[in-house]
């Protein structure tokens, strides 16, 4: 059984830049990864107008300053097949390839308390021993299984954003889609435009605003990157890891008149830049609705039928509770004559036929539905895995009543393991890339120490774990977060417990944080 001193499993941003971290410690690794190459969600996310919502100068890695200077971006916000070809350019100019087993999905890892090491098994068989593990299996990694009622009667083609085919030409055909949170509001206007009709189904409305997405002009590219050592330090020291400007006003502090004017001028510069314009949009109800209202005023006066616009104004869930949306063209997209929009509250979804779908109200023919459902988001590719600690104690059983991980790193009972971007950790509420960055490097420095120090086994303190999970509660409570059935409190998939998982103070203080328990040690892991 081949041994390394590092498994890591997943390919995507967080698995490459672990390899290549890895590797300049003098370590042994080997990447697992279940896909043809690499690019993790970007590998598998190809559906039509699919593109990152965060900026492409700052949704990039910042570890090689020759790397963010020589790749030209085309784009304000790339789409998926330019961040993919990035990541593929990544792979080969850091020699990536050869220590990465593609096509290859891990079932199994157990840990092996007599030798400190990992025993992890692969689909059809594979064993590989490997004194550390390192899941870099990603957030939104897991599709949700599809829990409408009699799907499998439907004989046309079914589609999920997150598995999408390589080839794929909706002319002449009339198409489903349900769900409308980021993949469906992404893909949504480029359906419309080659189906020939469109039918959305719609069970909440979302808040979504414009990218305004562009050409990146060569000069401001040049501009931006002679300062990407100062951006990247905003990002780092920001709430968000984004290096928008995070405004410091509470907006219950302004005229009526000033917040208009600070919403439109947020608006027109658009994306999440609209979430950053007040500090309190997230902790004030009062402030939160007004941000809210100015999206409701923004969906009315751009969609026709009033009927229509009504029932995409978000009215249930705080702004920003459920992730915001960034789109091109998505309320427009109503305005045309081959869209239709079905509220699932008012008309549910009663069965499919084998030609179309039956709401409680009509029968609509289809022959593509395409399910934009969302994901087992934060724990999903975790639990698949059957993963086991000490005394065989599997972790989707600890994490029966919800995830609990130190510093959304490490979890008490299995040692030498560690989670990228893991539960507790401000990952999906951060920009990814600098959460992915910032684990990678404060995991690479934990590695170090223990070499230096003749450490052989890591352990998060059980106590320190139940106190981090306590403080990841209270900042999450001082938040209109709770305020939604989202995904970040595990409410998209039945019977999946309801626990705030991302860490909503912060980047930077989350940040600082960590690179105290560094300097004190390592304070709240057992080394031995
Ligand atoms: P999502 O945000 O979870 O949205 C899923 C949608 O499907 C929701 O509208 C949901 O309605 C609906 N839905 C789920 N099950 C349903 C059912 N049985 N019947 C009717 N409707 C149902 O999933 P997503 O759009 O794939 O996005 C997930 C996350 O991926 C995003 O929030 C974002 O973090 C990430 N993402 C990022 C980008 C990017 O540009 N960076 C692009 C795409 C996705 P309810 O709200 O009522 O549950």
């Amino acid at each position: 059984m081949p041994k390394f001193d590092v498994v890591i499993v997943g390919a995507g941003f967080a698995g490459m830049y672990m390899l290549h971290r890895v590797r300049q410690l003098g370590l042994s690794a080997v990447v697992i990864e279940k896909g043809s190459g690499v690019g993790g969600t970007w590998f598998w996310n190809r559906y039509p107008g699919a593109r990152c919502d965060v900026e492409s100068l700052s949704y990039s890695y910042s570890f090689s300053n020759e790397l963010q200077q020589e790749w030209e971006w085309s784009h304000r916000y790339a789409t998926q097949p330019e961040i993919l070809r990035y990541a593929n350019h990544v792979a080969d100019r850091f020699d990536l390839r050869r220590d990465i087993l593609f096509n290859t999905a891990v079932k199994s890892a157990a840990f092996d308390e007599k030798n400190s090491d990992w025993e992890v098994k692969a689909e059809g068989g594979g064993l590989f021993r490997a004194h550390y593990l390192v899941m870099a299996t990603g957030c939104l990694s897991v599709p949700k299984a599809p829990d409408l009622p009699h799907l499998g009667e439907f004989k046309g083609r079914i589609l999920h954003t997150a598995d999408w085919p390589d080839e794929m030409d909706f002319t002449g055909l009339n198409v489903g889609v349900v769900g409308t949170g980021s993949s469906g509001i992404q893909s949504i206007p480029l359906i419309a435009r080659q189906a020939k009709h469109l039918t959305v189904f719609q069970r909440t409305p979302n808040y979504s605003i414009p990218a305004w997405n562009g050409p990146l002009k060569a000069e401001e590219q040049r501009e931006m990157k002679a300062r990407y050592n100062e951006l990247r330090d905003k990002s780092r020291n920001s709430l968000s890891g984004d290096y928008a400007d995070e405004c410091v006003v509470s907006i219950l502090d302004l005229t009526d008149e000033q917040r208009e004017t600070e919403f439109e001028k947020r608006w027109l510069e658009g994306g999440f830049n609209y979430q950053y314009a007040f500090i309190d949009l997230m902790t004030s109800e009062e402030a939160n609705e007004l941000a809210a209202e100015f999206v409701r005023r923004k969906i009315r006066a751009t969609v026709r039928d009033a009927k229509t616009a009504e029932l995409l104004c978000p009215k249930n869930h705080a702004f920003g509770a459920k992730r915001l949306c960034v789109d091109t063209d998505y309320y427009e997209t109503f305005n045309r004559d081959n869209v239709s929009l079905i509220d699932l509250k008012a008309d549910p979804i009663h069965d499919f036929v084998s030609d179309g779908i039956r709401t409680v109200r009509k029968c609509i023919p289809l022959d593509v539905l395409v399910l934009a459902t969302g994901f087992d988001a934060m724990t999903g590719a975790l639990s698949k895995i059957d993963i086991r600690g000490r005394g065989g104690v599997a972790l989707k059983d600890r994490w029966r009543d919800g995830p609990k991980a130190y510093l959304g790193l490490a979890a008490a009972g299995f040692p030498n393991l560690f989670m990228i971007t893991g539960p507790g950790s401000p990952s999906v509420l951060a920009n990814v890339l600098v959460a992915i960055e910032q684990h990678v490097e404060w995991i690479s420095g934990l590695l170090a120490f223990a070499r230096k120090n003749k450490v052989t086994v890591i352990e998060a303190d059980a106590d320190a774990q139940e106190d981090w999970a306590r403080h990841v509660t209270e900042g999450a409570a001082k938040t209109l977060y709770m305020k939604a059935n989202s995904w970040y409190l595990g409410a998209n998939v039945p019977g999946k417990p309801r626990v705030f998982m991302p860490y909503a103070d912060g980047v930077s203080t989350y940040g600082r944080i960590c690179s105290d328990v560094a300097a004190k040690g390592y304070d709240g892991f057992h080394l031995s």
